[in-house]
């Protein structure tokens, strides 16, 4: 397990060795389906009984997580809320990340000094796409190799985060693929039923 220390939060990053999601205890998760409804937590429970691609909350000493294979776990972290967002390429397309930031804001949350990170992650080496991908999102998302398309999903989430006004400096991304890394499942890479974890707990 990859445990980090950011500003007033503990990030968490399970790795194959944790074994799958479903041995892994003390978290916090909901029903993820590829949709964009946000879940906003009031209280400790075991599992959302409901269809979310994210939680909000600003409960602390709680792990939260998003459950994944090659697609992005994001977290959002404010000065009292915090977030913890599934995002794939439809939830790119519904906006999820936008709608995470949007309830943040109403919340009060300063988006400028709010701080994002990024689990690993299936990256533009490996991640293949068909050429109705193009007319999902932006060309410059793209690049071609050996006649195949691939996406860059880290490059659009870093935009959307910094239109939104979070700094750079701000935005800690893991280096790692889950596709051509060993230390994490990856669903392409034929680990159809593994998942990793990405928590947030603030202290
Ligand atoms: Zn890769």
């Amino acid at each position: 397990m990859i445990i980090l220390d950011k500003w007033k939060y503990t990030i968490y990053v399970s790795e194959k060795k944790d074994g799958t999601a479903r041995e892994i205890k003390d978290f916090i998760y909901t029903k993820q389906v590829h949709g964009n409804a946000l879940h906003i937590l009031d209280k400790k429970i075991e599992f959302i009984d409901s269809e979310n691609d994210g939680i909000i909350s600003e409960i602390p000493k709680i792990k939260v997580w998003v459950l994944l294979a090659d697609c992005n776990g994001i977290l959002l972290m404010g000065k009292r809320w915090y977030g913890a967002i599934h995002a794939w390429r439809k939830g790119l397309q519904n906006g999820m990340i936008e709608k995470a930031l949007d309830r943040l804001k109403n919340y009060d949350e300063d988006i400028a000094a709010l701080h994002a990170y990024i689990g690993p992650s299936i990256r533009a080496c490996c991640y293949e796409v068909g050429d109705e991908f193009l007319g999902y999102f932006n060309k410059k998302y793209f690049s071609r190799r050996d006649w195949k398309l691939y996406f860059n999903m880290i490059a659009m989430i870093k935009d959307i985060l910094r239109d939104a006004d979070i700094p750079l400096k701000n935005i800690e991304i893991h280096t790692d693929c889950t596709a051509c890394s060993w230390r994490f499942f990856s669903y392409r890479k034929s680990n159809k039923n593994q998942r990793i974890v990405v928590a947030v707990e603030k202290k």
